[in-house]
């Protein structure tokens, strides 16, 4: 039975900068992949404080030589109101940019890199059973044969995104406190795309809060629209291969005809139950990170950042015990992750209960409230500084109501 000091289930995003820092720091590492790659997943389009993650994970300038689309800003619009940010505009001081990526090659990429690196990664290969021991974790898995094989490691990082591994083995799921929603999408040739549409990733609200639509630019032409809103809605939407779907991208008002006559790359397709919690991120040899641990909603595409955050900080952490020092995983890692994950938390309620988009579309912010606000959407959502951070709880509903008042007065 082969050993290693770390065996990391999945290779996404979470997976390969947790890999990539553990190898950096001499670690042997194992990687488990259900999938071939390069394989689909929904999640494309990146915040600028994840270029930090990569960057320290020695991932970025692989990535840089892509040619991924550069984004620079999020576009919020209800009807014909419309809501820029500019990541150039904000009270962090960190990266200005960032990129909108086609996953299946934004994690080939990751994955070729650590690869190339000396990381061994096997795919085709289906963790099916974790058994915990005092000193080493036996990880069991299923192979492109389907033989059954054991592999051993000191610590166990599960990075297995929505096929939830050690949540479903260990009993750790919980319910999301958000409401439960889905999401119907697909990829386009955008013939019509504008100027003006520029690099920033639009998110048009309708429904009364209720459902918001997303277009997502590539570099190759091409562009990723989807709806996410309640499941009656969403199921609605995807009969008969996306026909309403279809229909109301190409004629939604807002979009101006934008999507009207287009190829789509693929049939629409639809994601549900992807909102949920986990009663703890780690315990004695393993840790959870990424999606495996909480995923809360799409709207402001937090999803790989936090994945990218929460999977160095396991992998550091991870060093650290396996070199013999003492780790505190409470509050040196869920308390940290679990704080940034309340972040966002507090803005998607403040989204879908209207409140953010009451300050979105006011008919003025000051630029300062603008500013520390770009932050969060930025993904610098452990910068205290910030009181759009340190009072994430109340600030929101509080300047809403100023918002409200003035705008009645
Ligand atoms: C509708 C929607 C839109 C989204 N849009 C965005 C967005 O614009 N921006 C953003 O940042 N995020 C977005 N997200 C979130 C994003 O999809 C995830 O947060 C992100 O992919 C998490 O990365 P990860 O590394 O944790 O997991 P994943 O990327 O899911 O990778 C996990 C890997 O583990 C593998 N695996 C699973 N089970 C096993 C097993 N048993 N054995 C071995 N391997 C296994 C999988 O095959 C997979 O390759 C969106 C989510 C949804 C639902």
């Amino acid at each position: 039975m082969k050993t290693y000091d770390v065996i990391v289930i999945g290779a996404g995003p979470s997976g390969s900068v947790a890999a990539a820092y553990l190898n950096k720091m001499k670690d042997s590492v194992l990687v488990l992949e259900k999938e071939t790659f390069p394989r689909f997943v929904i999640g494309e389009s990146l915040l600028p404080h994840c270029m930090n993650h990569l960057e320290e994970a020695d991932l970025l300038e692989a990535v840089k030589k892509v040619g991924f689309q550069i984004k620079t800003g999020a576009s919020f619009y209800k009807g014909n109101t419309r809501c820029d940010f500019s990541f150039s505009e904000q009270h962090t001081k960190g990266w200005e940019w960032t990129w909108q990526v086609q996953r299946e090659q934004f994690d080939q990429t990751l994955v070729n890199e650590i690869q190339k690196k000396g990381v061994e990664v096997q795919f085709n290969a289906t963790v099916k059973n974790v058994i915990f021991n005092t000193d080493f974790q036996q990880v069991e898995y299923e192979n492109k044969n389907g033989q059954l094989i054991t592999a051993k490691a000191k610590f166990v990082i599960d990075a297995s995104g929505y096929g939830r591994v050690l949540p479903k083995l260990l009993n750790l799921n919980e319910p999301s406190d958000l409401k439960a929603r889905g999401a119907v999408f697909t990829h386009l040739v955008d013939k019509n795309r504008t100027e003006k549409a520029g690099n920033n990733i639009f998110i048009h609200a309708f429904n009364n809060n209720e459902a918001w639509l997303w277009a997502i630019p590539f570099s190759d032409g091409h562009t990723s629209v989807g709806v996410v809103g309640n499941e009656e809605l969403i199921n609605e939407f995807s009969l008969n291969n996306g026909e309403k779907f279809k229909t109301f991208i190409a004629n939604f008002e807002d979009l101006k005809e934008r999507f009207k006559e287009v190829s789509l790359i693929f049939e629409p397709r639809t994601i549900f139950g992807y909102s949920i919690g986990v009663k703890q991120m780690y315990g004695d040899g393993y840790v959870l990170c990424g999606n495996s641990t909480e995923f809360l909603d799409p709207v402001f595409s937090s999803g790989v950042t936090l994945a990218t955050f929460s999977g160095l900080q396991a992998a550091k952490l991870a060093h650290q015990q396996i070199s013999g020092n003492p780790v505190d995983w409470k509050n040196d890692y869920e308390e940290v992750v679990k704080k940034g994950v309340d972040v966002f938390r507090s803005y998607v309620k403040a989204w879908y209960n209207g409140d953010l988009q009451t300050i979105f579309f006011a008919q003025e912010i000051q630029p300062q409230l603008k500013n520390q606000i770009c932050s969060v959407l930025a993904g610098y959502v452990w910068d205290e500084t910030n009181p759009f951070i340190k009072k994430h709880n109340t600030v929101i509903s509080t300047l809403a109501k100023v918002v409200r008042m003035k705008e009645n007065a």
